[in-house]
């Protein structure tokens, strides 16, 4: 069975942070060998250059002080938030990058990016309408052996208690919330697109949860790990408490008083 330990925020964060480091270094390095050929051109140049490289590198290391201090549950102007984590998506692969040379997987990276996400998340207060919040999961979550065909009508799904999907659907139906379950990325994109949603739970594994979270920001999603006791993207589980949890953390509870 694979295993999932509780992720850990400080994976990602520290190498989020050391890859603005070495990238500071690189383009340090660069403005020092351009030095001469931009004086030429203008004496002004070097200058320019340099302050705009430090503006870039400061506006990074502010974005990741930021972030952890909203993980911390200091307040964080909103125009801070959505700069600070699109600086950290665009780090990503850099931090990927670094993961490699220190041998960290690229899951446990993946896993520390949805945790410290998560736990951004979690320092707002949100009141979605209950309309407004969809569940979203792919197809390897569904018994292998089910004949009912679920991706393009949720309600085939006969919740015979055997796969999770009829779980979410019971918790989806007591809410009054959407869930769809997609075969890929491109499907998963077409019915958010149908639903617009103002909140998703996405339960995938770490891999498809920092694709999805990327891929729709600003849009709020919490990610949920699935299970695999067979292995990657066969016979998938979710625990289903921590899907409720998260739909009870985005729902406005003056909204749906526990239908
Ligand atoms: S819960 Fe739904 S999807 Fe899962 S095996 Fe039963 S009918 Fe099929």
């Amino acid at each position: 069975m694979e295993a999932i330990s509780k992720p850990k925020k400080r994976i990602f964060l520290a190498l989020v942070l050391a890859s603005t480091i070495v990238t500071a270094a690189i383009l340090y390095l660069i403005w020092k060998v351009s030095v001469p050929g931009l004086t030429e051109i203008n004496t002004m140049l070097p200058a320019i250059f340099g302050w705009l490289i430090i503006t870039v590198v400061g506006i990074f290391f502010i974005g990741e002080l930021g972030i952890v201090l909203a993980i911390l549950g200091v307040p964080m102007i909103k125009i801070i938030y959505y700069w600070a984590w699109k600086a950290i998506n665009f780090l990503f692969p850099f931090a990927v990058g670094l993961g490699r040379i220190f041998n960290i997987s690229k899951s446990s990276i993946e896993q520390s990016f949805v945790e410290v996400n998560n736990n951004l998340i979690m320092q707002n207060n949100f009141k979605i309408p209950a309309e407004k919040i969809m569940i979203l999961t792919p197809h390897c979550i569904q018994l292998d052996t089910c004949v009912h065909k679920i991706t393009r009508n949720i309600d085939n799904c006969r919740t015979c208690g055997n796969c999770s999907v009829g779980d979410m659907l019971t918790l989806a139906r007591k809410y009054g919330i959407h869930m769809a379950v997609a075969t890929g990325g491109t499907l998963a994109r077409q019915m958010v697109m149908k639903v617009r949603p103002k909140a998703i739970i996405a339960v995938a594994c770490e891999r498809d949860l920092t694709s999805g979270i990327q891929d729709v920001f600003p849009m709020p999603v919490i990610g949920v790990m699935n299970e695999r006791p067979f292995g990657p993207c066969f016979n998938t589980r979710v625990d289903i408490a921590k899907v409720e949890e998260a739909i009870l953390f985005f729902l406005d509870k003056g909204d749906n008083d526990g239908r």
